[in-house]
């Protein structure tokens, strides 16, 4: 399984997990318990179960220390912020893909830095810009294959 595979298949409450693992670096059953407190009524054995989900994924890996396990990533959050981007774009038809980063960016607060770089990205784009970006779908999966041109 690639890492877009693997990342797809994370709950969302899983992902809560991921994003302290993160922050934390290494980290154990009770502080993401204690972290996620103010956001879920998550108990300990519910923080434990997600752990272990997390480690038999290898998104996370474990070791012993003292009495207890210390977690710690396997997976970059920068790689699974990616992973999710390319999961998306599996899932949408390759016409919409302009429409559908339209709504991120007008969704978006955005710093003085970010504009700049998407400025320069988008000055890049358009050097390889198509007149009509071709349809990547299963015919029957959009609307692109019922017009006779492609
Ligand atoms: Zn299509």
């Amino acid at each position: 399984m690639t890492n877009v595979d693997i990342v797809a298949k994370i709950t969302d409450a899983e992902w809560e997990i991921m994003r302290v693992v993160w922050a934390q670096k290494e980290t154990t059953s009770k502080e993401v318990t204690n972290i996620l407190n103010s956001k879920t009524e998550w108990k300990t054995t519910t923080v434990k179960t997600l752990l272990s989900r997390l480690v038999d994924k290898k998104m996370l890996g474990t070791k012993p220390l003292g009495n207890k396990f210390i977690y710690f990533p396997i997976v970059e959050e920068r790689q699974s912020i990616d992973a999710l981007s390319e999961d998306i774009l599996t899932k949408i038809c390759s016409r919409k893909v302009g429409t559908f980063v339209e709504t991120i960016l007008s969704e978006s607060l955005l710093s003085f830095e970010d504009i700049e770089k998407i400025e320069k990205l988008l000055q890049e784009k358009r050097k390889t810009a198509v007149e009509k970006v071709p349809c990547n779908c299963t015919p029957g999966q959009c609307q692109c294959h019922l017009q006779k041109e492609l």
